[in-house]
């Protein structure tokens, strides 16, 4: 190995530098994902940009591979690697409000519950993910679904501004002016062009949701998922609502003899006017008796956690999701087939809404192509034993591959398994010639490529 060593870099950083012979290496090395059981060389705490400058400065000099993590989501643990250097920002996690500009800026290790606990105080939000422990960074970088985005946009379409290191350890302001294709980019593009040591996002105001989850009978889920298809397209969009497949967990809420049994599922988020909230729901309520419902007003941040639980660290987790421009009678078909088959508590399957401010962005405007799917779906398994590795993983593959001739060949590059590199240019689709331009400008060696890869064009 050639260039600076370690002791190089903890002399430069002042985060922690962690490697296999330090105590807290088997913490410092794990993400969200078990799966990603890796054995990086050294994981660089980041204590500030300048550590994300070291970081990036060793891994291009040794050669080494470089993850970058922020909140440590990724389903293929993008965040961590074998034998390559972490810049870790998993412990930057401020955030700050400017009330009078509607902005906030966040550090690149917040998750959401960071985010939103911080912009709550002021009555205000951004479209954010629907589980709270979820990093801002990558969610970001490539794109960004969650309760608010039919009415505020994908979360990237509320990015004002990102600091970035480069793959040559500079560091960059981009924004709508300032370097703009980088700021292009990044707005969908993921992790492929330098690491963002500062996001600046939109605020809207946000009040009080009413928001939960309403369980029923598998045998409504046909007529469950034709409402919504046809409802969802006129529905106003501060009304976010998916359906999916749910083995029913045991809160109080449902009725215990139901406990353990897999049920229909349809998440519900209102952030319209409270008042509003029984009527609009009304149509949903009338088509099919509920086994339970668990849905009120509450803060934003509420219903942004609701599900932390259920998805907790530390699992095994396969991940595979597709766009859709319809919901066709033949998609519905394959759900009702596969989605009851759910192996786990925490599995599931859910088809996300997108229509509406997603919809009125213009494809090439960002990187994030895909504007006029009106429907993202994303099946994941999720188990704790590694004997059941490849049965679980084959009921993600299974219903994935029944999707497939009733989706686009794209998919949300957050909703990607390892296995799918080979997508990549079909997600990007018309912006991937631009991309790969992008890249070899910024990154021309790719030094960023734990990610849904982008190359640096030839
Ligand atoms: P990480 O693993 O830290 O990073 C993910 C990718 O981004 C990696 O390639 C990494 O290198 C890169 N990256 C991370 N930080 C930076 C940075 N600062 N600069 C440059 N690159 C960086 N997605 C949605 O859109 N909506 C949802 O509601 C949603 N819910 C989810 C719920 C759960 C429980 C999970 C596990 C995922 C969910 N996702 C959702 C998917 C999520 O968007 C991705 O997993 C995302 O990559 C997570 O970002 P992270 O920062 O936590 O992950």
């Amino acid at each position: 190995m050639a260039g600076p060593t370690i002791e190089d870099l903890r002399e430069r950083a002042r985060g922690a530098v962690v490697t296999p012979d330090d105590d807290g290496y088997d913490e410092a090395r794990k993400v969200y994902n078990a799966t990603a059981d890796r054995r990086p060389a050294a994981v660089v705490r980041c204590a500030n940009a300048g550590d994300v400058m070291a970081a990036v400065d060793y891994a291009r000099e040794t050669g080494l591979d470089l993850a970058v993590r922020g909140g440590g989501h990724s389903a293929p643990g993008f965040g961590t690697c074998d034998g390559g250097v972490v810049a870790d920002l998993s412990g930057l996690r401020g955030v700050r409000v400017d009330p009078a500009n509607l902005t906030a800026r966040a550090d690149p290790g917040a998750t959401w519950g960071d985010f939103n606990a911080a912009t709550s105080a002021f009555g205000l939000a951004t479209t954010g993910g629907i589980v709270s422990t979820t990093g801002i960074a990558g969610l970001t970088l490539g794109g960004g679904f969650g309760y608010l985005c039919r009415h505020l946009g994908l979360t990237c379409d509320n990015l004002v501004s990102a600091d970035v290191v480069t793959a040559d350890g500079r560091f960059l302001t981009t924004d709508a002016e300032r370097h703009p294709d980088l700021f292009w980019a990044l707005r969908g593009g993921g992790g492929n062009f330098g690491a963002v040591t500062s996001f600046e996002y939109r605020l809207s105001p946000v009040g009080p949701v009413v928001a939960g989850p309403m369980l029923f009978e598998l045998e409504h889920m046909g007529s469950i998922l034709r409402f919504y298809r046809e409802f969802i397209r006129d529905a106003p969009e501060q009304l976010f609502l998916f359906p999916g497949f749910q083995t029913a967990p045991p809160l109080p809420f449902i009725p215990e003899n139901r406990h353990g049994d897999v049920l229909g599922i349809v998440v519900v988020c209102w952030s319209g006017p409270p008042e509003d909230a029984d009527r609009v729901l009304r149509p949903l309520r009338d088509l099919a008796p509920r086994v339970a419902e668990a849905v009120g007003p509450m803060p934003y941040p509420a219903i942004n956690s609701a599900f932390d639980a259920l998805l907790p660290p530390g699992l095994r987790e396969y991940w595979k999701g597709s766009f859709a421009t319809e919901l066709t009678d033949e998609a519905i078909a394959v759900h009702l087939e596969h989605g009851p088959q759910v192996p786990t508590l925490s599995s599931t399957t859910h088809i996300y809404p997108l229509n509406g401010a997603p919809q009125r962005v213009a494809p090439e405007a960002t990187a994030y192509s895909y504007r006029e799917a009106a429907f993202s779906t994303v099946i994941l398994a999720v188990w704790d034993d590694p004997a059941g590795d490849e049965e679980k993983s084959a009921w993600v593959r299974d219903y994935y591959t029944a999707l497939s001739p009733h989706s686009e060949p794209g998919g949300y590059v957050n909703f990607m398994g390892a296995d799918d590199q080979d997508r990549v240019e079909a997600n990007y689709r018309g912006n991937y010639a631009r991309l790969a331009a992008v890249k070899r400008t910024y990154d021309p060696d790719n030094l960023f490529h734990l990610n849904q890869n982008i190359k640096p064009a030839a």
